[in-house]
């Protein structure tokens, strides 16, 4: 259902929401970024409207607000252990078209492959999701050779225009809220053409001595970066940790892993892998758009194009992309 509400109405009601929702959207941290003076924009909880960022892309992904960083999944002690309750509020993302898609990618991983997980399902459940509408494309994305431009499947979509909110609320309840606005016909943006394009290489006789493979291998430094700020990465890695004044009481966490870094691939024994890194960033290329489509598809990949804009190195996920499919040619 659609309406136009003015936006100190809106605000009002926003207000209101929060007794029900916590809110996650996309906010400007200025100095926040990797270096001093460098700003960032990433999910953070929001009281109101004013404090989202609705032009520019987010560095880091909403993938934040469903899965943390760092996560405890039970307390121990000698004898006994405790799962930490999960989130006591319903919670309301304000994402764009490309991450939706991304979402699709995480259920996929977390819900429907072979288990369920506890934690991810105890958060998602409670998760609505608001779309942020693209009226220009970015620089990096390459939604529209991935065909996520476009999202239908938002429980609300909400765009600030001249002094209104619009909004066409698919979810029940979310549209209980703005029902005192008049009715009006909404329609998200969605950007039809991308600055960058991509042709993803079929990979079916890709090789692992590819030169393009050493070359890149050469360059990436394995920071780990590209993965942190992808939304369709879901891979973690264990903690113990022990507290200081009882070494017999600590907590499990699972914490972010990256497929690029020393170590990732190692087993029992200190075998590893892919210890070169020529081989991680081919295993990367070939599981977001090769092994993950064999397996569920479609490719894992949403073309965001947040992994370009922060590789220390200027590695382009979508140059590669690109030099594979003309390679095959
Ligand atoms: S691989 Fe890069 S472009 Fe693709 S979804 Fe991840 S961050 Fe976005
Ligand atoms: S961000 Fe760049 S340098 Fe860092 S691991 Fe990814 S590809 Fe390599």
């Amino acid at each position: 259902m659609g309406y136009r509400i003015l936006k100190d109405k809106a605000d009002q009601i926003f207000t209101k929401m929060q007794e029900k929702y916590d809110v996650f959207a996309p906010v400007l941290k200025i100095g926040d970024g990797t270096f001093s003076e460098i700003d960032v924009i990433r999910y953070d909880k929001i009281t109101s409207f004013d404090e989202i960022e609705w032009e520019k892309k987010s560095d880091y992904s909403f993938k934040e607000a469903l899965l943390s960083i760092n996560e405890t999944l039970f307390y121990f002690t000698d004898d006994e252990t405790t799962v930490p309750k999960g989130p006591q509020k319903e919670i309301l993302i304000f994402l764009r078209a490309c991450d939706m898609h991304a979402l699709k990618r995480l259920d996929q991983i977390y819900l429907d492959n072979k288990f369920e997980d506890f934690y991810y399902k105890r958060v998602r459940e409670k998760a609505k999701f608001v779309l942020m509408g693209c009226e220009h494309s970015c620089e990096s994305g390459f939604c529209v050779s991935m065909g996520t431009n476009k999202a239908d499947n938002y429980d609300m979509y909400l765009k600030i225009v001249d002094g209104n909110v619009e909004i066409d609320a698919k979810d029940d309840e979310l549209a209980e809220y703005f029902k005192e606005g008049s009715e009006a016909s909404v329609t998200p943006d969605f950007v039809t053409e991308n600055p960058t394009k991509v042709t993803l290489p079929k990979l079916s006789k890709e090789s692992k001595d590819d030169p393009i493979w050493k070359e890149y291998g050469e360059r990436c430094i394995g920071c780990g970066r590209c993965n942190f700020v992808c939304p369709t990465c879901t891979c973690f890695t264990m903690q113990d940790i022990f507290y200081k004044d009882n070494k017999k009481a600590g907590e499990r966490r699972r914490v972010w892993a990256s497929c690029q870094i020393d170590g990732y691939s190692q087993i029992a024994g200190g075998f590893e892998f892919r210890k070169d890194q020529s081989d991680r960033v081919r295993f990367k290329v070939m599981h977001k758009v090769y092994d993950f489509e064999k397996r569920f598809g479609y490719p894992m990949c949403v073309g965001c194009g947040r992994c370009d804009d922060v590789c220390p190195e200027y590695i382009s996920y979508s140059t590669i992309l690109n030099r594979l499919a003309k390679e095959e040619k």
